[in-house]
């Protein structure tokens, strides 16, 4: 089954085109890299993939739900973790997943024991009396991950997750969201780090606003390495 499918997306800003026809998809259950350096359209993809921006034209489809025709329930399968974080501050962990959960519907003893599962599944029950400020980058990123999965969506968009982590951070980070394909979620994770993709994994490499190669990425990189394989079709380093 198909957890997520893009078919011929387009988007400018003005004149400066930032996604090409652009198609791809990602099987349900399935670890998905969306590769690219800066600039690649990525956020641009995540923007229109989350209905932030309106594709002027193609099709994107959701857990089996087409976004164009049935946004809520399209919108109602997806979680989203942002590049820039959108914790509130000057709230507790606890306090930011019931504002969510209340947000999504949920209320007392259903969102209680979501928010529960998890900031167990997320090691980050001993914290959730702690404000938000107070956390280091990793356990933040941990709380956004536990609030994108209280409302149990299927398919989990995460835009470049770990920028700015240190690497035992980001390494345990990118290992939790390969966890999470296992157990049967679709998951896109943007990066422009050849390291945080494993052989096993589908890819998608972005550059200039087109698609270059999809597949395994065992496959695309051949005989050579990710690294040298993403080099040489962007022209760019990782
Ligand atoms: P990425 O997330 O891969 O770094 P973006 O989607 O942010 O790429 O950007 C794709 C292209 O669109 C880039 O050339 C960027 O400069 C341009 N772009 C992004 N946002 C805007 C905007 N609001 N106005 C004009 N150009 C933009």
């Amino acid at each position: 089954m198909t957890g997520l499918e893009a078919r011929g997306l387009s988007y400018s800003y003005g004149t400066k085109r930032a996604l090409d026809d652009v198609s791809f998809s990602v099987s349900s259950g399935t670890f998905c890299a969306l590769l690219g350096p800066n600039g690649a359209g990525k956020s641009t993809l995540f923007n229109l993939l989350t209905r932030l921006f309106v594709a002027p034209d193609g099709q994107i489809t959701i857990a089996g739900h087409d976004l164009r025709q049935s946004p809520r329930a399209a919108l109602a399968q997806l979680g989203i973790v942002f590049q820039q974080t959108t914790l509130d501050m000057n709230l507790t962990v606890q306090q930011n997943l019931s504002y969510f959960a209340a947000l999504h519907g949920l209320s007392g003893r259903a969102a209680r024991s979501r928010i529960e599962s998890a900031l167990d599944q997320l090691d980050m029950r001993e914290r959730a009396g702690e404000k938000a400020r107070t956390l280091n980058g990793g356990h933040r990123r941990r709380t956004e991950i536990a609030r994108a999965l209280l409302h149990d969506p299927s398919v989990l968009l995460l835009d470049e997750p770990t920028v700015g982590l240190d690497a035992a951070t980001r390494a345990s980070i990118t290992d939790y969201a390969h966890g999470l394909a296992d157990e049967g979620k679709t998951i896109l994770w943007a990066t422009h780090l050849t390291d945080e993709v494993q052989p096993d994994d589908d890819l998608v490499i972005l550059h200039q606003a087109q698609v270059l190669a999809t597949g395994k990425a065992r496959d695309i990189a051949g005989d050579t390495s990710l690294q040298e394989r993403f080099l040489a079709l962007t022209g760019t380093g990782a």
